[in-house]
């Protein structure tokens, strides 16, 4: 092996982003391979104090090469571009809880995660501040409050709602935002697309390297070194070998676990991580539901709502569902033009439910694909009926809340997305404590590849109801700077 190889990172997403960034960091030569072509026109979003006043964005589109086998609704989305998934996405950046981790502990020891929130604490105290997040600086239980750039407060008619809800063991809070508080033009179709806002300015830098247009096939093992030699990618050029010091791999949970499975080789013939036929299973999304609620009376818009889980005594273990208020442009205009702007009579809300992870959720790969494409994938993700429960349960608690409110509520739409639509995918390289449930271990790495580590949600044990993003980040930081570290020690 030659120390002056590249650490190789998978993927420019989130995930992918923080990784480079915290090896890059550590003085580890650092080349990041994305499939998306270099100068991608991303859209544009403009946003004056956290508000978006302009955006344009490409469309998000489903992965058309998928048969779903359980759910036949089922869908999967990705996006092969620089940044990712991030050039869609919300910018919602809760932290996982330390009761997050404690449900997944009493669901049983194969969801029991090796780290808890004080291993990630340290991490997302450093990643925080990459995304200028606007929220409460108060903890709450079930949402611990982040570094903030700039602190918000719900409006005071939040009030009654909030005691109401404590009252169920839910908290009422503003959501925590990426970029929340910014002004700001930036030519992605979000606030924080992770290729724009990290990695383009740390290349720029020469700080690490960033190669488009390359989507990687597999990685090459050595038999004799025991260990990953060399990414395979397909380039408009042709297919090139990358040698290299170590992987890690970001490309999203689905892609993560597609790359592992493709990269066979007699030491792996289930490919590489695979030996106990763990890759691609435990895939899990959250299980969704849209509803829209008409008040009596308006409430504040912005900053927006986030209900909390309820406390562990009030849920089954591994069931939970929060609500994220939702406000577009449209909705926000709207208010701003009647009697009472910043105040809105109907209220959108995101239901994030979850789902307990099983190894019949799944993605696997289908025969026949020619030589240089990417094979099909069989996708398996059905919302198991608990679940659904525990949506339609949220809802009606919700509603019982406004009503004790005084707020007159009445559901104008409630709606269970198929699955796959919250995009919040995780689980297919499972992180644990041991072999037996996990394909990496509490350092994101792969137990019998010591130089591979997944550092996407893809390591998720189980599915918090919290959107992934900040969690996916502080563990890739930790992944990267542990690699890190075993490299110059001479452990991986
Ligand atoms: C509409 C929408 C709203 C969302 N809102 C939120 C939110 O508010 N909060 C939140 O936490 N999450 C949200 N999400 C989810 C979030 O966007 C994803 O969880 C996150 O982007 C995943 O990050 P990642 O880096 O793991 O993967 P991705 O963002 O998918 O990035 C993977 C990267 O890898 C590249 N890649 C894939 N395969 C290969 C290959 N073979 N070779 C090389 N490169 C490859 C891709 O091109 C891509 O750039 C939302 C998603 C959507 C669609």
């Amino acid at each position: 092996m030659h120390q002056s190889e590249p650490v190789v990172v998978i993927g420019s997403g989130p995930a992918g982003a923080s990784a480079a960034w915290f090896l890059s960091r550590a003085g580890l030569r650092t080349l990041v391979l994305e499939a998306g072509p270099a100068g991608a026109d991303l859209g544009f979003t403009a946003r004056v104090r956290g508000i978006t006043v302009a955006k344009r964005k490409p469309p998000l589109r489903a992965r058309a090469d998928v048969l779903a086998t359980s759910d036949p609704t089922a869908v999967l989305f990705e996006s092969l571009a620089p940044g990712g998934l991030s050039n869609h996405w919300a910018c919602a950046v809760p932290r996982f809880s330390p009761d997050d981790f404690a449900d997944a502990k009493r669901g049983g020891a194969p969801f029991a995660w090796p780290i808890g929130y004080s291993d990630l604490l340290p991490w997302y105290e450093q990643v925080e501040p990459l995304l200028h997040i606007a929220g409460s600086t108060q903890d709450a239980p079930n949402l611990p409050a982040g570094i903030m750039r700039r602190p918000t407060q719900l409006g005071s008619d939040w009030g009654l709602v909030a005691k109401l809800a404590a009252a169920g063991g839910r908290s009422v809070i503003p959501m925590p935002y990426a970029y929340g508080g910014d002004t700001t033009l930036t030519r992605s179709a979000t606030a924080f697309n992770a290729f724009k806002r990290l990695l383009e300015p740390a290349q720029s830098a020469g700080r690490l390297g960033v190669q488009c247009a390359s989507s990687v096939q597999r990685l090459e093992w050595s038999r004799a070194e025991k260990r990953v030699v060399a990414v395979i990618c397909r380039t408009p050029h042709g297919e090139s070998r990358i040698p290299c010091r170590a992987v890690v791999l970001a490309a999203g949970a689905v892609n993560s676990a597609q790359i592992l499975l493709e990269s066979r080789d007699v030491d792996w013939p289930r490919g590489i991580g695979n030996e106990h036929d763990l890759v691609g299973r435990y895939l899990h999304d959250h299980p969704l539901a849209k509803l829209v609620v008409r008040l009596g009376r308006g409430l504040s818009l912005s900053p927006a709502t986030y209900l909390t889980r309820p406390d562990l005594k009030r849920s089954e273990p591994l069931y939970a569902a929060a609500f994220m208020q939702w406000g577009d442009v449209r909705t926000r205009a709207k208010s701003l033009l009647s009697i009472r702007p910043g105040k809105a009579k109907s209220l959108g809300f995101s239901i994030f439910g979850t789902m307990r992870p099983t190894p019949d959720d799944r993605v696997s790969l289908l025969a026949g694909a020619g030589h240089g494409e990417r094979a099909r994938l069989a996708y398996a993700l059905a919302y198991p009926q608990e679940a659904v429960q525990v949506l339609r349960h949220a809802r009606d608690e919700l509603m019982a809340i406004l009503e004790d409110a005084g707020l007159e509520p009445r559901v104008d739409v409630f709606r269970i997305e198929p699955p796959g639509t919250s995009v919040h995918y995780g689980g297919t390289c499972r992180m644990h404590a041991t072999r037996e449930h996990g394909v990496v271990d509490e350092k994101c790495r792969i137990f019998a590849a010591r130089n591979v580590a997944v550092a996407d949600s893809a390591v998720f044990t189980t599915g918090p109801e919290k959107n992934p993003v900040l969690t996916a980040m502080a563990l890739a930081a930790r992944a990267g700077a542990s690699l890190a570290e075993d490299l110059r020690t001479g452990l991986a």
